[in-house]
């Protein structure tokens, strides 16, 4: 059984208690709070293991509380699952790129909310990926020190920005990146480039990887994912 502590903010009471009795179920311990200044005050003084952060809160909003989370030392490493309502995608832009682990867009079932709770606590155990070291997903090998990309054992040429960006988006499969997460990635922060010439870097990628290119998924109005194995 789970046993990690998670806090759940969100205001709106009956998806608070959809959410609290859901956990508690499936072994969770679970604190809620209906505003961001309770949560982080406790934040502070206590353990919790993940934050499930509503973007619409009275007061701070969801998005105020995740820079607070991140700039503070003792929680910087908590992870965030955001909840957006539909149609939010500038917000989910903007939680990912504050540092939010992932989102789910309302009206979600408890069952998704539980396996993406779960991926999350997973990931955050998980070693940090080794940037030299080879990924192997589906049926596709990356060799970072080598600067050699594999598809069914057959070498594969790519130039230098796309090859970066395989291997950031497949080191971390089932992330949904942003397209400056990717920029960043693949050029360093504050690099000048436009979200269009993400999608054309990708679109340049998924040829080159033939049958492969699906692999790197389009969320509509967010970003890009690496397919999961
Ligand atoms: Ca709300």
């Amino acid at each position: 059984m789970a046993r990690e502590t998670v806090f759940v903010v969100e205001d709106e009471e009956d998806i608070q208690e959809l959410i609290t009795y859901n956990l508690m179920k499936e072994g969770y311990h679970v604190r809620g709070f209906t505003n961001g200044e309770d949560a982080l005050v406790q934040l502070r003084n206590g353990k919790s293991d993940c934050i499930i952060l509503d973007i619409m809160l009275p007061g701070m909003d969801g998005l105020e509380m995740a820079r607070a989370v991140r700039n503070s030392p003792g929680t910087k490493h908590v992870p965030i699952i955001m909840l957006t309502a539909k149609g939010e995608e500038a917000d989910i832009v903007a939680g990912l790129e504050l540092g939010a682990d992932d989102y789910i867009v309302k009206p979600f079932s408890p069952r998704i909310l539980v396996a993406r709770l779960r991926a999350v606590l997973r990931r955050k155990q998980e070693r940090p990926v080794e940037d030299q070291r080879p990924v192997k997903i589906h049926n596709i090998e990356i060799h970072p020190g080598r600067h050699e990309v594999m598809i069914d054992g057959k070498a594969v040429t790519l130039t230098s920005s796309e090859f970066k960006a395989l291997h950031f988006l497949s080191s971390r499969p089932g992330w949904v990146f942003t397209r400056y997460q990717i920029v960043e990635a693949v050029h360093g922060v504050n690099y000048p480039v436009t979200d269009r010439s993400v999608d054309v870097l990708v679109v340049g990628l998924r040829k080159k990887l033939g049958k492969a290119g699906k692999y790197v998924e389009t969320v509509r109005g967010i970003g890009y994912r690496f397919k999961e194995q």
